[in-house]
């Protein structure tokens, strides 16, 4: 979100002293960095609290980031030449601990040594019964006294490794907002609040508030900036949020799906199950947005398994006895081609023309596809984002399906409503489920509906916690399961960073299973994102059709495959996974009438955090209470979690801590649009313009289709 309106702030940030055009590129390439102004929103994630300083003693006690000075005892590097760790002890009056660096070791090693004091800051580290720091910040007692006197709060910003290679760290970072700081103080700046809101919050001034947030003075300092652009910012993506609602009521005609023939035809003749009460319900729901005369933008929230598929089946039919043309988009190809197969057997029934278009289609066959829609012959496209792209016209389109939702970017989505003169209903279905403060700002404009049962018959899914060296009783219990006619998943985490390194754990993992599970008793299966998605589909199918027990793979199989014969989910290094990915692995199982399980695997070694994850598992399967521990854990100035969660990007704002002020600023902008729901009163002046402003500027997130 931008709230700037002078000219200082689109200042393009090359002019900037000690930018320039190099520095300048990788600002924009890393950070969307253009200009002074989004230089200032990139606000520091936390402060380094220099005014005050802990023991050992009380360092080792605590879960939270603390800064210590003592002497150095001593220094080494461990480990073969490739994996060197240098481990280096710092002592005081009440004790000693160690401080643990993987990277940057030869460096480190000249510049930290025995016998001196330093100022160490970081956050203790529980491995088993040990307690060390790693990668904390470090420096000599004697240059910290004379550097930093008068920063007792050091900003600490987000940089990537590419900007660390041009000496955009942290550090460098704030050389540059310091001069950016010196440049904004001599600027005359717009208030962005109207008079009255700034009395009655007892706002500090937008000027200060943006200086004070970059170099604080005091804890105070912080604060004040802190409330004051956090609540801006919400009240601003209220403002947008309302203001695109009340234009779609007020403007966008939606078509009228009146007729129900097929859709009749199918509900009492082709049902493969009986509904569930919250399956009927949402039909219902959707059955009155698509005869009220505006455009449904809905949101269907049901926990994995909860028979979404049959209610978006069901909601395509009430278009296509209109006349219209639907289609479906999932985030992966494997996905998409699931939903492709599942809808296919419904559409068959009443000899509906249905195609998939996912990427690896053949152009020819894209080309017939194509063809098909614009003259209205094919009636159901399932796809991926290949959907989107612009050569693909419908003749008219009056439903778009969107599932699991969060994997869709917002340009993506709008581009969607594109796809016809009036935009078409939009269907959003999302198996994450969000808490309530989430999704008043990220859906604010949606209405939402919930499957809250899951089909009668299910059984709750066992979930239990092991230890790597628990593995042969782990591979024991499997081969039981097996002899019962179950099927297996065993799911690897693959992270961006360390796509080598996983790769390689996916594939020892591969090849000890295989040689525990031998042929030709047992057949095991691989599924990886690097695989042609021909030999992925392959071996799927071949899972599916039972010809192999045993799925091994990483996240590729997060979202939507149903296999419902498999009943047992065995994640490795299950610590590094998020809760919110775990849950949708989870789903992945207890989809049949048998009993279900999914065993945790990790090594002793496990962060607070990550025992907290597993034990939320274990304890729960309700998606709802693991996505408010998911949100509590990610908690303030994560910035990991804030680029997962991609639809809400929020400069400050952080919505678990600051859902008061999210409350507040939604009651006022609700308060605004009752009384002048224009903006068209002269003090609202500056909303309207801001509004405009935001609009051109940027991404405008609150449109969801
Ligand atoms: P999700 O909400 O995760 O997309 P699906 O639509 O894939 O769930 O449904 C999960 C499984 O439950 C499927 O095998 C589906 O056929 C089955 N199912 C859905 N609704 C019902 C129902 N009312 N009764 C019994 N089984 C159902
Ligand atoms: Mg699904």
């Amino acid at each position: 979100m931008n709230f700037f309106l002078d000219k200082f702030f689109q200042t393009p940030i090359q002019f900037l002293r000690s930018v320039g055009p190099s520095r300048g590129e990788t600002l924009q390439k890393e950070l969307q960095v253009f200009t002074y102004g989004d230089l200032i929103l990139h606000f520091p994630f936390r402060y380094i609290d220099k005014s005050k300083f802990h023991t050992i003693r009380e360092a080792l006690n605590s879960e939270n980031y603390v800064q210590i000075k003592g002497r150095i005892v001593k220094v080494e590097k461990l480990g073969k030449p490739r994996q060197q760790r240098l481990v280096a002890r710092l002592e005081d009056d009440t004790g000693s601990v160690d401080l643990v660096w993987f990277q940057g070791v030869q460096w480190l090693e000249k510049k930290i040594q025995k016998g001196y004091e330093y100022i160490i800051f970081g956050k203790p580290n529980m491995f088993g019964n040990n307690i060390n720091f790693s990668h904390p910040d470090i420096e000599l007692a004697v240059e910290a006294a004379t550097q930093n006197h008068k920063m007792l709060f050091e900003p600490v910003y987000f940089s990537t490794e590419k900007m660390k290679s041009k000496g955009l760290d942290s550090k460098g970072l704030m050389k540059i907002q310091k001069i950016l700081h010196e440049e904004l103080k001599l600027q005359d700046i717009a208030e962005t609040l109207t008079q009255d809101l700034v009395l009655k919050y007892q706002f500090q001034s937008k000027k200060q508030s943006l200086l004070d947030i970059h170099f604080p003075s005091n804890l105070q300092n912080i604060e004040k900036a802190q409330h004051r652009l956090c609540f801006e910012e919400l009240f601003y993506s209220q403002l947008q949020i309302l203001f695109r609602r009340t234009q779609r009521i007020n403007v966008e005609k939606g078509f009228v799906f009146k007729e129900l023939h097929l859709f009749n035809h199918f509900y009492n003749h082709h049902l493969p199950f009986t509904l569930t009460q919250a399956q009927k319900k949402v039909i219902k729901e959707i059955r009155q947005d698509v005869l009220s005369g505006k455009v449904m933008n809905r949101l269907l929230q049901g926990d994995v398994g909860s028979g979404k598929t049959i209610v978006a089946f069901l909601s395509m039919l009430m278009a296509i006895d209109n006349g219209f043309q639907v289609c479906m988009l999932a985030p992966t190809e494997i996905l998409a081609q699931q939903h492709f197969e599942t809808l296919k057997d419904f559409a068959d029934e009443l000899k509906l023309p249905i195609a998939l278009l996912t990427g690896s289609v053949k152009e020819k066959d894209k080309k017939n596809i194509r063809t098909a829609l614009s003259q209205n012959v094919l009636k159901i496209l399932v796809g991926t984002h290949a959907i989107i792209e612009d050569k693909v016209e419908f003749h008219n389109l009056g439903l778009a399906i969107i599932d699991e939702q969060h994997r869709f970017g917002v340009a993506q989505r709008a581009k969607l409503q594109e796809k016809n003169q009036s935009p078409p209903h939009i269907l959003v279905m999302s198996a994450t489920p969000i808490p309530r403060t989430l999704a008043m700002t990220v859906y604010g404009d949606l209405e939402v509906s919930v499957i809250n049962e899951l089909p009668e018959g299910r059984k709750p899914i066992i979930t239990v916690h092991r230890y790597d060296k628990q593995r042969l009783s782990v591979f024991q219990f499997l081969r039981d399961e097996i002899s019962k006619g179950r099927q297996v998943y065993i799911v690897y985490p693959l992270i961006e960073e360390s796509e080598t390194m996983d790769y390689k754990d996916l594939m020892d993992g591969f090849e000890s299973i295989s040689r525990a599970f031998p042929k030709p008793d047992y057949q095991v299966s691989i599924v990886h994102g690097k695989m042609k998605s021909e030999d992925k589909d392959y071996e799927m199918k071949r899972f599916l059709k039972k010809e192999t027990q045993i799925m091994v793979a990483t996240t590729v199989i997060e979202v939507g495959v149903n296999v419902p014969n498999a009943s047992v989910m065995v994640i490795e290094s299950a610590e590094r996974f998020g809760l919110a990915q775990l849950h949708q692995l989870r789903g992945r199982v207890g989809r049949g009438s048998e009993q279900s399980y999914c065993i945790l695997m990790t090594g002793e070694k496990l962060s607070n955090d990550g025992r907290k994850r597993i034990k939320t598992m274990c304890d729960t399967n309700d998606g709802f209470i693991i996505s408010e521990v998911d949100l509590e854990l990610r908690g303030p100035g994560d910035i990991q979690g804030t680029q997962q969660s991609g639809v809400i990007d929020f400069k400050i704002a952080n919505l678990l801590r600051d859902q008061q002020l999210l409350q507040q600023a939604r009651n006022q902008v609700v308060a605004i649009y009752e009384s002048d729901a224009d903006l068209s009163a002269p003090k609202h002046y500056i909303y309207k313009t801001m509004l405009q402003f935001i609009k051109k500027n940027a991404t405008d997130w609150s449109v969801i289709a």
